[in-house]
């Protein structure tokens, strides 16, 4: 996604709202059990001030994720927000900083395409859940306990109690 803010023409001091929907590649969450499911919208909060664009974006993407416990897959949507600077190509700053904020401008334009994909990256759970209390598969016969029960006799024995039967 490339902004042009040159274009903008803004003055000091001015804000200005962008809302625009994005098509992610599918390379981007390749690798993490999901996928997107739609295009991402995002919201630019952009504020000019004496030398450089101070950019909040926030990001919406619909998501289709696989439940680590169950293996289903289902549906999300993950949003996120970042914050970028843009600043002259030959801004001091671009040298110095560690961080990865500030972005050049190129043409009086910036390109948020990596901000949005790590944005999106950061916010895919670590660990899906299709829900909170997913009961997830049967050991035994791999049921998807969530559809239904099954009839195998899964034995759960306390760990304590069972120090405890060795004991006696
Ligand atoms: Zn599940
Ligand atoms: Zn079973």
């Amino acid at each position: 996604m490339r902004v042009n803010l040159k274009r903008m023409e803004m003055l000091p001091g001015q804000k200005r709202t962008v809302a625009e929907e994005v098509n992610g590649s599918p390379e981007w969450l390749a690798g993490m059990h999901s996928q997107l499911d739609g295009g991402i919208a995002v919201t630019l909060t952009i504020e000019h001030t004496q030398f450089y664009w101070v950019i909040l974006g926030q990001i919406s993407a619909p998501v289709r994720l696989t439940c680590s416990r169950c293996l289903d897959e289902y549906s999300r949507v993950i949003t996120g927000s970042f914050e970028r600077i843009a600043v002259a190509p030959d801004a001091k700053v671009l040298r110095e900083a560690a961080d990865e904020v500030y972005l050049p401008l190129e043409e009086g334009s910036v390109d948020l395409s990596q901000a949005i994909e790590e944005t999106l990256v950061l916010n895919i759970p670590m660990v899906p859940l299709c829900r909170e209390d997913c009961s997830g598969l049967c050991p035994v016969c791999g049921q998807n306990l969530n559809h239904g029960s099954c009839s195998c006799k899964v034995e759960t024995i306390d760990p304590r109690l069972e120090k405890l039967r060795e004991l006696l």
